[in-house]
């Protein structure tokens, strides 16, 4: 069975075709810039080498019609014939309070998606032309959503709840979603087969690292709290983003800055100018900010230990919630790549049974590994997340679920 994975933003759309017996993906790619005239396409199969070359691609449906056609294609496609493919897996950023799992796209559910539009404006709205194009080119094929924020459906009222008037949960569903959901679900389920006990039985900590991060706090399988909220602006500093800060911040810089009158403003300060980028003055990558300290820029140092400590934080006020953790996942680029943020971040946490081991931390490897010590009370693991097949996954599950009620 081939399930084709696609995930489509406002002018991008990004594939991977995947081979679901071996779980083996066989042709990827990207077309980005959709509707400009810089529009590319970048692509790769198991048996050919990256190609990249401009395209003339006016909206999704050209865009998704370009990647079908490459597909099918006699030389280097990877499928002989539409059929082929079982399912599409659409990846969702928000399904709000709507959607607590995976679903098969019907005419309902586009329905019920539209309804997300305002809460998520800049994915949404792209999401929704990505299912059309799918339908339109592949019009016998069935579509499964995956959302981000569907793993963290299972927190507690109290956890998700903001102390706003009641009103704006009920009028406008103002509440904590959480994202990455796809990734720390695959990270947990990979954590217990390498702890060699049912999910059940465990109480994990999964640190997403990279340019958005997140931290999730998950009770026997089952996310009790998160740190992103009711955007991902939410939780620990980031590559760009502020993370958390008094909201009073927000009040004053309306009132006192003729500049930031309106929200979107604002919003592009805490999203794109702040974290790692606004403390430094240097950029929101981390491995600018690290070579930046190794050669002695102290802003660049201050970054580095705000957004470790806020990982901290996050870490140690999640093992009291759970009352005792099992482990401590890192993944996404700064949690699979950078040993001396993970060596930050565990640092003096031996009271809470989190020991770090400098070798194993400083190891070079791709590979899911444990870093504790041996005797660490908690196992520190670095898990290279996966989203697409955990899409792939989903999207089979559910198909297979459809068929077996229909
Ligand atoms: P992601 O959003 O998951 O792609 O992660 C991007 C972040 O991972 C950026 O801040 C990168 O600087 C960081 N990153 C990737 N590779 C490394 C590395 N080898 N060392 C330190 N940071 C890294």
């Amino acid at each position: 069975m081939k399930v084709l994975v696609v995930n489509c933003g406002s002018s991008s759309v990004k594939y991977m075709l995947f081979e679901m017996d071996s779980e083996k993906k066989v042709a990827w790619g990207l077309i980005e810039c959709i509707g400009l005239p810089q529009a590319f396409y970048k692509r790769q199969t198991i048996n050919a080498e990256e190609k990249k070359e401009a395209v003339k691609v006016i909206n999704h449906t050209e865009a998704v019609e370009l990647i079908i056609k490459e597909l099918l294609d006699k030389k280097v496609g990877s499928i002989v014939g539409i059929e082929e493919i079982a399912v599409v897996g659409h990846r969702i950023v928000h399904g709000g309070d709507r959607f607590s799992k995976s679903v098969l796209v019907t005419e309902e559910v586009k329905e019920d998606l539209k309804d997300c539009f305002s809460i998520a404006p800049l994915h949404t709205p792209a999401h929704y032309d990505g299912i059309l194009a799918v339908e339109k080119m592949l019009p016998a094929i069935p579509s499964v959503l995956v959302f981000d924020t569907a793993f963290h459906q299972t927190m507690p009222d109290y956890a998700y709840m903001y102390a706003l008037p009641y009103e704006f949960y009920e009028k406008n569903h103002i509440r904590k979603y959480g994202f990455h959901g796809t990734s720390h679900n695959y990270v947990s389920q990979r954590a217990a087969a390498m702890l060699g006990k049912p999910i059940d039985e465990l109480n994990l900590i999964t640190a997403h690292l990279g340019n958005g991060s997140s931290i999730a706090a998950i009770e026997k399988g089952k996310v009790i709290d998160t740190s992103m909220g009711f955007t991902p602006l939410q939780g620990v500093m980031m590559g760009t983003r502020c993370g958390d800060i008094d909201p009073a911040i927000v009040a004053y810089l309306l009132d006192e800055y003729p500049q930031y009158k309106d929200g979107s403003t604002l919003s592009d300060l805490m999203n794109k100018k702040s974290g790692l980028a606004g403390i430094s003055g240097i950029a929101g990558d981390m491995r600018a900010i690290i070579q930046a300290s190794d050669e002695g820029n102290k802003r660049a140092v201050l970054a580095f230990e705000m957004l470790t400590y806020s990982i901290k934080k996050y870490i140690s006020t999640y093992y009291g919630i759970l009352n005792g953790v099992d482990g401590l996942v890192f993944t996404a680029g700064i949690g699979e790549n950078s040993a001396p943020a993970r060596e930050a971040v565990c640092k003096n946490l031996s009271a809470l049974g989190i020991e770090i081991d400098a070798a194993r931390n400083g190891e070079c490897s791709s590979k899911e590994r444990f870093i504790s010590v041996k005797d660490s009370k908690v196992k520190i693991m670095i898990i290279p997340t996966n989203e697409e097949l955990m899409i792939a996954r989903e999207s089979r599950k559910v198909l297979i679920q459809a068929t077996n009620v229909l």
